[in-house]
């Protein structure tokens, strides 16, 4: 994509609220846009996320046009489009990364090893999914490996710590180290409610086991601590964030019904079940997440005693309770 482009399209911090800053960035798919923050402070302005690691940031031009020093970078979940761009803008800001510690140990993990892929093989395989399209939904899962750029040994966080006036809350889910901030009714969600799209919960190896669960309890909490407005990574201010929180938990009542529905006494595996769920015909790119997300609907079946996990070592399945 064309430099001017993006800078005229992209690199202008719009004020949404006094003391509070959108930066809108590019992605090449998915949502095709990630929001990052600067929050005023007494300190100067904290940035929250950093989009992907593209060359074609402008990230001195965008700083140029903050008033004030950025004095901190927040990233409130290590997927590509929130950390990616974490080493060019501390180069251009000259500030410290704070980053979850859970989160971090799993940006580690995922972008910090050589074996990933092939350890997300290996889990593939077991949830069934057959090595010729293991093989291609994991090149289509890494394919923003080479734009992830984190910055190494940031200051580690956790939920109930504060910066510059924000608190950090847990919000896991979509990533089961998700941090959200909030501040007088503001809160600065991350990727845990957006609208009109909703985050994908997904199961992933070496991570925690029932990631829906954990999601649904992070609506909860949101739900109760009513935030006025919510500022998410990708779509529109949530302006009832409460509201939104309760209509994606039913999004999800929704899919473990479905999901139920879809079992019977014959084991299955999750590649076969999203097949009934999501359709046939899926690029490995949505097959991926469909594979995910059709497993993180299982486990919490599971837990709720609405699904049965069996297990031959060799691949995991799920029959009717
Ligand atoms: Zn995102």
């Amino acid at each position: 994509m064309a430099h001017h482009a993006i800078e005229h399209t992209f690199a202008t911090p719009l004020e949404v609220e006094p003391g509070i800053l959108r930066l809108t960035l590019p992605l090449p798919s998915g949502p095709k846009h990630v929001h990052c923050y600067f929050l005023r402070g007494d300190d100067g302005w904290t940035l929250v996320d950093t989009g992907l690691g593209l060359l074609e940031i402008p990230w001195d031009e965008i700083v140029a046009q903050v008033d004030g020093p950025v004095v901190r970078i927040f990233i409130t979940h290590m997927h590509p489009d929130h950390v990616g761009g974490a080493e060019a803008a501390a180069r251009a800001t000259g500030a410290p990364v704070t980053q979850g510690r859970l989160d971090y140990a799993q940006c580690e993990r995922v972008w910090g090893t050589d074996d990933w892929p092939e350890r997300i093989a290996k889990w593939f395989t077991r949830t069934g999914v057959p090595p010729e399209r293991a093989q291609e939904m994991i090149e289509s899962g890494h394919v923003f490996a080479d734009f992830v750029h984190y910055v190494r040994d940031p200051t580690l966080v956790d939920a109930g710590d504060e910066i510059a006036g924000w608190q950090i809350l847990a919000t896991p889910g979509h990533a089961d180290g998700h941090l959200c901030l909030h501040r007088d009714g503001v809160l600065i969600a991350g990727d845990s409610i957006l609208t009109p799209i909703t985050p994908a919960v997904g199961l992933y190896p070496e991570s925690r086991p029932d990631p829906l669960g954990d999601y649904l309890d992070s609506l909860r909490a949101i739900a109760e601590l009513d935030p006025r407005v919510s500022y998410g990574g990708h779509g529109a201010t949530v302006e009832a964030p409460a509201d939104r929180a309760r209509d994606i938990a039913e999004h999800h009542a929704d899919r473990l019904d479905k999901t139920e529905a879809a079992l019977d006494a014959s084991p299955r595996s999750g590649y076969e079940i999203s097949h009934s769920l999501f359709g046939r015909e899926l690029p490995p790119i949505q097959r991926r997440f469909a594979v995910a997300e059709t497993l993180s609907h299982l486990e919490r079946l599971v837990v709720l005693g609405r699904a049965a996990r069996g297990d031959d070592d060799q691949t995991l399945t799920y029959t009717a309770a």
